[in-house]
């Protein structure tokens, strides 16, 4: 069996720190691959890095809303040259819109987003975004602006997004969250197919329910998917198998 882990933040320290034992853990778990997602050009730097040091571990290289009101000029070029000048660069991320914690302008996280769709149209790579509290905007987004493949992360929206997203042959990912008692994606889950999504951490942050409190760590994919297993009464293997089929697909890895 063999899972993946498609969004980690593997340079926090919590983590970085026993890097080696972490990844460890995940093989144990059979979480055999690891995507470490920059959120700026700093900790995109830092997952190249990584993921240059670890077999095992490929990078994203992108700026989060969030950080998307520091960005520099050159900025764009940075990720450019990160992403040409390592054969482990899977991908353009994470990008995206937060209109939760709205910690950049609004105007700024969108052309942020789009300089970086942009982007990775450019380099013919897929893009992760992240969305809270966006659907409309960022579906606007995805409609209007080209892109080679995408990716929505930490999926938490209603199914009625998740169509809208689906139609577009974009990919569903879920992380810890799908655990939560009050989760409002556990409905939107039963009805969408095996082959749109797939499984993520998002660690060191949302731990899945039974570990909260707890850090968050890569080798937690196996507890989600187990949930999943069991939620949709589809056997693990098989859960496993799918959304690992469907990452290696989507990040052009083998
Ligand atoms: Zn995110
Ligand atoms: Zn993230």
């Amino acid at each position: 069996m063999t899972l993946i882990d498609t969004h980690a933040h593997l340079y926090y320290d919590s983590m970085y720190n026993r890097l080696d034992d972490v990844l460890d853990d995940a093989q144990k778990n059979e979480v055999n691959k690891v995507i470490c997602i920059g959120t700026d050009v700093n900790t995109s730097k830092k997952s190249v890095d990584i993921a240059n040091k670890y077999d095992c571990v490929y990078a994203a290289v992108g700026v989060h809303p969030h950080d998307s009101k520091s960005v520099e000029k050159n900025y764009l070029k940075s990720l450019e040259e990160l992403a040409l000048n390592s054969k482990k660069v899977v991908a353009v991320g994470e990008i995206g819109i937060d209109h939760y914690r709205n910690l950049s302008p609004a105007d700024v996280q969108k052309r942020v987003m789009i300089e970086q769709m942009e982007l990775a149209e450019s380099l013919s790579m897929p893009i992760i975004f992240h969305n809270r509290d966006a659907d409309k905007e960022i579906l606007d987004i995805l409609k209007q602006h080209s892109f080679e493949k995408a990716l929505s992360h930490c999926f938490s929206s209603d199914i009625n997004f998740a169509r809208q997203l689906i139609d577009l042959d974009i990919l569903l990912s879920f992380s810890g969250n799908v655990t939560f008692k009050n989760s409002i994606n556990r409905s939107a889950i039963q009805e969408i197919d095996l082959k749109d999504f797939v499984l993520e951490t998002d660690c060191p942050f949302l731990s899945p329910q039974s570990f909260r409190g707890k850090p968050n760590e890569p080798k937690r994919v196996r507890d989600i998917a187990l949930y999943l297993s069991d939620f949709l009464d589809i056997p693990l293997e098989k859960i496993a198998q799918e959304t690992t089929n469907n990452a290696m697909n989507f990040f052009n890895i083998t």
